[in-house]
């Protein structure tokens, strides 16, 4: 399991509301500098959620509602036979296939389906890892967040609070960043001296935005699909989403014999979440170009009681581009940093 665990709350579907352990109402931006950029909502703005028991209740849901599980099972290959697909499985070593009218991938960021599929790949691959540790004096209601490029560079590390645990990790974009030497440089930081690590684990996260998650007979969900946002990385939400807008298009394409093409899984994905991740990729991109300088800079920008209050009362991490118009006019020195930007948000 490799997630940090912080989901909005309506990124933490109804069926698994026991996995929620905090709920988040503020934020500490580290700058590269040393600045700190305090949030601090009146409300809970995301929960962190326990992601193992999570993914349980909705495995265990979908077997009461009928699934049927292969465990062990893995996917070696689809093929599109006759108007149908036909997915190659193996488990201990015996090969068998299943013949299906169609197959939804939700298979990560290395999918098999997308493969098959023929459909495009991540345009940044971040490389993650974390730990988990005890004994660090954490807020349970407040996220750290530390920004850099000797910190975290292409991305951001995090110190997230999870129980009498405390979540400490970070990404990195480029191979030449390998994430484990930076953990190791985070983990020195006065704060998490003395605290003992419990768990440890690496992952990838697969950044969009793509054109289509839709091949012949074959649906893909998930970082699949390479849904996961590209500001906070965070690939939950986008996933439950799109799982419950790919499963209406294939409940009714079963039930028309067809007639709804499984395109119009596409455009429902895109009007919900999709032309926000074309905004945060754009937005991605000037993060990048910004030196540790400018990047301090700018956070020391967003310290303004008018943008924290906007941010505080409106802010919205599944969504964060939304603001951009209004943190603009509240901040309009931040265009120095990329007009061009400016012009394609406004
Ligand atoms: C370090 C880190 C921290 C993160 N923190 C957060 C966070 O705080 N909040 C958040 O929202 N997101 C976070 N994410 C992202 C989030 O974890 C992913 O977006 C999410 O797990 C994607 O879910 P998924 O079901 O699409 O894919 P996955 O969780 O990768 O699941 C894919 C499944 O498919 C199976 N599979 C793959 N290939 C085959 C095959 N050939 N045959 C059979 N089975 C196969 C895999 O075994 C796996 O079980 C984080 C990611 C990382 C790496």
């Amino acid at each position: 399991m490799q997630c940090a665990g912080l989901v909005t709350p309506r990124g933490v579907s109804k069926l698994a509301q026991s996995s929620v352990i905090e709920s988040i109402r503020g934020a500490r931006i580290h700058s590269p500098l040393g600045f700190i950029l305090r949030i601090e909502s009146r409300k809970p703005r995301a929960h962190v959620i326990d992601r193992r028991s999570h993914d349980l209740a909705l495995f265990e849901s979908a077997v009461d509602a009928g699934a049927e599980p292969l465990l062990g099972t893995r996917l070696q290959g689809i093929r599109v036979v006759r108007g149908a697909v036909e997915a190659s499985v193996e488990a201990e070593s015996v090969g068998r296939r299943i013949e299906a009218r169609m197959i939804i991938g939700a298979d990560g960021h290395r999918s098999a389906c997308r493969e098959a599929a023929g459909l495009a790949g991540a345009r940044h691959m971040l490389r993650g890892i974390q730990v988990e540790l005890k004994g660090v004096d954490s807020d349970p209601d407040t996220v750290d967040i530390f920004l850099g490029k000797k910190v975290a560079p292409g991305f951001f590390a995090w110190s997230i609070p999870a129980g009498d645990l405390t979540r400490v990790g970070l990404c990195t974009w480029g191979k030449e960043h390998p994430p484990a030497s930076y953990l190791r440089k985070m983990l020195r930081r006065p704060e998490f001296s003395g605290a003992v690590e419990v768990s440890r684990s690496s992952g990838k996260i697969p950044l969009g935005p793509v054109k289509s998650a839709v091949g012949k007979g074959i649906m893909l969900v998930g970082d699949a699909a390479c849904h996961a946002k590209p500001l906070s990385g965070g690939g939950v939400y986008t996933g439950i989403k799109g799982a419950e807008l790919c499963a209406g298009v294939a409940s009714q394409h079963l039930k028309d014999d067809g007639e709804t093409s499984l395109h119009a899984y596409d455009d429902l994905w895109k009007n919900s979440f999709g032309t926000e991740l074309v905004r945060a990729f754009r937005i991605r991109k000037v993060f990048l170009a910004l030196s540790d300088s400018k990047m301090d800079r700018a956070l020391r920008m967003f310290d303004n009681p008018d943008v924290r209050q906007l941010i505080e009362e409106r802010g919205d991490i599944d969504y964060p581009s939304a603001l951009s118009k209004n943190v603009l006019k509240l901040a309009p020195k931040l265009a120095q940093f990329s007009p061009q930007l400016i012009k394609s948000l406004l």
